[in-house]
C-alpha cells in the first residue's frame, strides 16, 4: 500500500444538523487526532471500532465541542489506511471550526472524491463499485439506489473479471502454440479456440446489452406528456410524480409553460415534462407555451400523448393524433379517463404501436408503468442482485471489447497467423480491465472522482 499524506474533510451535508461528522485518514492520523481530542474516560482514541467520547479542542487549547471519535486501523477501515471520524454537533461554524483544529494538527484539507480515489489505490473497491457509489450518493429514485447498491457489492466488476480471467486463459494458449509450434503442449486445438473466443465473445455481448436496462434506471429516459387541453395531462403528471406538482382544473390551457422532475415509473427513470395543451388559441402566452410543447414532443424519447377516452375525439384532437404519428421518438397513447367508462374509437388510435387505458385522477397507472417497464428494461434481470452495466464508460469498453473478440474470431477464420488473433484479444482484455478498473487511465479516474463531493 502507498503511504499517502493525511487529508480530512466535513463528510455530512454543509448546513445545520443534529450532527456532523469529520473524516480523517493517513499515516499521521492518531498523531493529529491526540493533538485535537481528550478522551474523557480511561479508553485512548486509538482503540479501534469503538466510539471514544471527549473533548474536541483548537490550537489554543479551548474545548471547541464534545464529542465522540472512532477510530479504524489500517487495513480495516473505508480508504484502507488509518482512518478517524469524529462527530460532533452540527453547527455549521461549530463544525467548520472542528475541521479548522484538525487541519492546524497538520492534516491536509480533500479534494472531491479523494476518500474513495484512496480506497480505490489501496484495493478496498474496484473502479466500477467506486463508480456505483457515485451513482449512490446522487440516486434520486429507487431503481437508481437498487442499481448502485449491486454495482457497490461488485457484480459488474465480478462479471467482467471472470471474462478477463477466461480471455487471459485462451491467450496463453494461444501464445503457447505460437512460440512453441513444433511442441506437443496438449493446448487447444485451433477449433476449440475459435469457439472458446466466441463463448467469451457472447457473454461480452450478453453483458453489453444490460446498458438498455441500466440506461433506462441511471440516465432515464427523456418523456413528454402532450395532448389537448383537459385530458389529464397534468394529472398524469402528479400521478407519476406523486405530489401536486401542476396545476389541474378544468379550465382549459391551465399549463403554459413546460414544467418538468425527475421521476420514477416502475423501475425506469423519467425525465417528465408536462406540456401546454396542444391547441389553436389567440392568447399571446399560450401560443408560445403550444409552440415549446410542440418543440418537445420532437426532441423527446418517449411521448405520453394523454386522450380524454371517455368522449369522442373532435377535429383538434383528430389533427392531434395525426401529427404524433410523424414523431421520432416512441409514442405511447394514454386513454385517460378509463373510470368515466369509454366512448373512444379504437380505430383512430390504429397506428399507434402501444395504446393504454389508465385514470390518472383514481391513481391507477399501473397499466402505463407495466409498459414503460416493458418497453424500457428487461424485466428478467434483477438490477439490485444482477450485474448490470451502469454508465456509457462501462457500456463503451465492453462495445469494444466485443468489437476486438469479433476480430480475433475473423483472424482465425481467415487463416492469418495466430499472432493477429493475440492483437486482438489484447484489446479485448485491456476493455476489460477498463470497466473493473485495473487498466484504466488515470485522467478517467480523475474526471470520475471529481464529481464526487469533498468528503467523500
Ligand atoms: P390537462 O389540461 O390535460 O392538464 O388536464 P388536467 O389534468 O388539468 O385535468 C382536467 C380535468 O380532468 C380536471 O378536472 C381533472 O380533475 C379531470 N381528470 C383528469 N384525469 C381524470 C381521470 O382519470 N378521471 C376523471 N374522471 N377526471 C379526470
Amino acid at each position: 500500500m502507498k503511504v499517502y499524506d493525511t487529508i480530512a474533510a466535513i463528510s455530512t451535508p454543509r448546513g445545520k444538523g443534529g450532527i456532523a461528522v469529520i473524516r480523517i485518514s493517513g499515516e499521521e492520523c492518531v498523531a493529529i487526532l491526540k493533538r485535537v481530542f481528550v478522551p474523557c474516560g480511561k479508553d485512548p482514541v486509538e482503540y479501534a471500532r469503538r466510539a471514544c467520547f471527549g473533548h474536541i479542542v483548537g490550537p489554543d487549547g479551548d474545548v471547541i465541542d464534545e464529542g465522540l471519535v472512532t477510530y479504524f486501523a489500517t487495513p480495516h477501515s473505508f480508504t484502507g489506511e488509518n482512518v478517524a471520524e469524529i462527530s460532533c454537533h452540527g453547527g455549521v461554524l461549530l463544525t467548520e471550526t472542528v475541521l479548522g483544529a484538525v487541519l492546524a494538527a497538520g492534516a491536509r484539507p480533500a479534494t472531491a472524491g479523494e476518500f474513495t480515489a484512496r480506497a480505490m489505490l489501496n484495493g478496498k473497491m474496484g473502479l466500477a463499485s467506486a463508480e456505483a457509489l457515485g451513482a449512490l450518493l446522487e440516486a434520486g429514485t429507487k431503481g437508481q439506489m437498487l442499481l448502485a447498491r449491486g454495482g457497490m457489492e461488485g457484480k459488474l466488476a465480478d462479471a467482467t473479471s471472470a471474462l478477463y480471467e477466461r480471455l487471459t486463459a485462451i491467450l496463453s494458449d494461444i501464445y503457447a502454440k505460437v512460440d512453441f509450434p513444433d511442441e506437443d503442449l496438449n493446448s487447444m486445438s485451433e477449433q476449440e479456440l475459435r469457439a472458446a473466443l466466441l463463448e467469451v465473445r457472447e457473454r461480452t455481448a450478453a453483458l453489453a446489452a444490460t446498458w438498455h436496462t441500466g440506461r433506462a434506471v441511471s440516465d432515464g429516459v427523456r418523456t413528454v406528456i402532450c395532448g389537448p387541453v383537459n385530458a389529464g395531462k397534468s394529472t398524469l403528471y402528479n400521478a407519476i410524480v406523486g405530489r401536486d406538482a401542476a396545476i389541474v382544473t378544468d379550465i382549459a390551457g391551465t399549463t403554459r409553460d413546460i414544467i418538468s422532475e425527475t421521476a420514477a415509473l416502475g423501475q425506469v427513470t423519467l425525465h417528465l415534462s408536462d406540456t401546454a395543451g396542444l391547441r389553436d388559441t389567440e392568447d399571446a402566452v399560450e401560443k408560445i407555451g403550444v409552440a415549446r410543447a410542440d418543440a418537445a414532443i420532437d426532441e423527446a424519447e418517449l411521448v405520453l400523448l394523454v386522450l380524454d377516452g371517455s368522449k369522442a375525439p373532435d377535429g383538434g384532437t383528430r389533427a392531434l393524433i395525426e401529427r404524433l404519428k410523424r414523431v421520432q421518438g416512441t409514442v405511447v397513447a394514454v386513454l385517460n379517463k378509463e373510470d368515466r367508462g369509454g366512448d373512444f374509437p379504437s380505430e383512430v388510435l390504429a397506428d399507434f404501436a402501444h395504446v393504454v387505458k389508465i385514470s390518472a385522477k383514481t391513481g391507477d397507472i399501473s397499466p402505463l408503468s407495466s409498459l414503460v417497464e416493458r418497453l424500457y428494461t428487461d424485466e428478467t434481470l434483477d438490477i439490485r442482485n444482477d450485474a448490470v452495466v451502469a454508465n456509457a464508460r462501462q457500456f463503451a469498453a465492453l462495445v469494444r471489447a466485443a468489437e476486438a473478440l469479433d476480430a480475433a474470431i475473423a483472424a482465425l477464420d481467415a487463416g492469418i497467423p495466430l499472432d493477429a488473433s493475440c492483437v486482438e484479444a489484447e484489446l479485448a482484455l485491456s476493455a476489460f480491465g477498463e470497466v473493473d478498473g485495473r487498466a484504466v487511465g488515470e485522467d478517467i479516474v480523475a474526471n470520475i472522482f471529481s464529481r464526487f463531493c469533498v468528503g467523500k
